[in-house]
């Protein structure tokens, strides 16, 4: 029998299959010294942008940076408001109020976890500057009824993408979907390098440069700064990383797809599996469930080897950071409730059949025992 405790995420397999070529990309960096900026971005620009049919993609620090640059790129600054996920990481509505903005929340749909639509109507004021969905656990929000409603009211539409890079909505890629794409190059996520790198997308050639210009201070030209700006930039040895394994990625989001579904097959109705509305797949960043007496599910788990997480035991709301904002429990009732019951299950594109059945397997009895 295998008692080998199980890995929540695999990086060692991946690095194992490109390893010669990030070795000879990340040495190609060394050889020409460029640290910032070099070859390699622009190389990573081009190939981001092709991938996800977006006219422009602007690589940059982190994936919060990207949402900063996007907001501060449509001008959200102090008075504003933006509508958004309470069900997220903390960087989403963090970045909202770092620029003096004020998120304001709608509770999310209960089966996708991403925000629901239908609420948005509500919650417009004249202050409303822009429409930030969340594509949680990496299935795309439902943009085309976001985009319609921000249509309606003029408002510009950011997804924050961080994890649902390679996702499909109806035959279009995750980041491609709206006014900017926001996406996380975390080395955790679907497609992570080895440190910190995120990026920007936009079809719109005026944003582009404006975000091209927050990246570096604002600078249009060497030392000429018409516009406030941060040092958001990736650096060229992140570039090359992503470079090498973006050559696997694509293989990665079908196998990632597989996982996902023998995930579903093989957890049956032990627990609430992840649900795809129609015209979506997800890259699985996170797969996971919904179960009762989570705690205890999870340590049953943990003795048998198996790693599990909860994204997120906390929603936005009721941080303490956002206390000021005045809302209390039952403020996002349906939000509140997820983060009670989910958990995440060990996700990777190497994952292969005998954990995925040691892994159910465990699961189910943990579920069974904890009643
Ligand atoms: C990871 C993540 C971020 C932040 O990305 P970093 O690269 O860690 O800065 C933002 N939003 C969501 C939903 C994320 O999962």
């Amino acid at each position: 029998m295998n008692v080998s405790a199980i890995d929540f995420i695999d990086l060692k397999t991946q690095q194992q299959r490109i390893l010669p070529d990030l070795e000879r990309r990340m040495k190609e960096v060394l050889c020409h010294g460029q640290y910032i900026m070099g070859p390699e971005v622009g190389e990573l620009e081009a190939k981001l942008a092709a991938y996800t049919g977006s006219r422009h993609a602007i690589a940059v620090a982190s994936g919060t940076d990207a949402l900063l640059i996007a907001l501060m790129a449509l001008g959200i600054g102090p008075g504003d408001e933006v509508i958004t996920s309470p069900f997220t990481f903390i960087a989403t509505g963090e970045m909202i109020a770092l620029l003096g903005a004020t998120p304001v929340f709608v509770d999310i749909d209960p089966r996708s976890y991403n925000m629901d639509p239908a609420r948005i109507e509500a919650a417009l004021t004249s202050r409303t500057k822009a429409i930030l969905p969340v594509s949680l656990y990496g299935q795309c929000a439902d943009f085309a009824a976001i985009n319609a409603i921000a249509g309606r009211h003029g408002l510009p539409v950011i997804e924050d993408g961080c994890q649902s890079f390679g996702a499909l909505y109806k035959g279009k890629r995750s980041c491609a979907l709206s006014t900017i794409g926001c996406t996380s190059f975390f080395p955790s996520k679907p497609l992570g390098c080895y440190g910190d790198g995120g990026a920007c997308f936009t079809d719109d050639d005026e944003l582009a440069a404006m975000m091209r210009q927050v990246r570096v201070h604002g600078q249009d030209r060497r030392y000429h700064h018409p516009a406030l700006g941060i040092n958001g930039r990736i650096d060229t040895l992140q570039a090359a990383v992503l470079l090498a394994k973006l050559e696997v990625f694509p293989d990665e989001v079908t196998e990632r797809g597989r996982v996902g579904a023998r995930y579903n097959v093989l957890l049956g109705d032990s627990v609430v599996t992840p649900y795809l509305a129609p015209g979506c797949s997800s890259v699985y960043a996170q797969y996971t469930v919904q179960v009762a007496n989570r705690a205890q599910v999870q340590k049953a788990l943990a003795d048998a080897g198996i790693p599990t997480a909860v994204h997120y035991p906390v929603p936005l709301h009721l941080q303490p950071v956002f206390s000021s904002l005045g809302l209390g429990r039952q403020s996002f009732p349906v939000a509140e409730a997820a983060a009670e019951r989910v958990m995440s299950l060990p996700m990777h594109p190497y994952l292969g059949e005998p954990d995925l059945l040691r892994i159910t397997e465990q699961v189910r009895l943990a579920v069974k025992e904890s009643v």
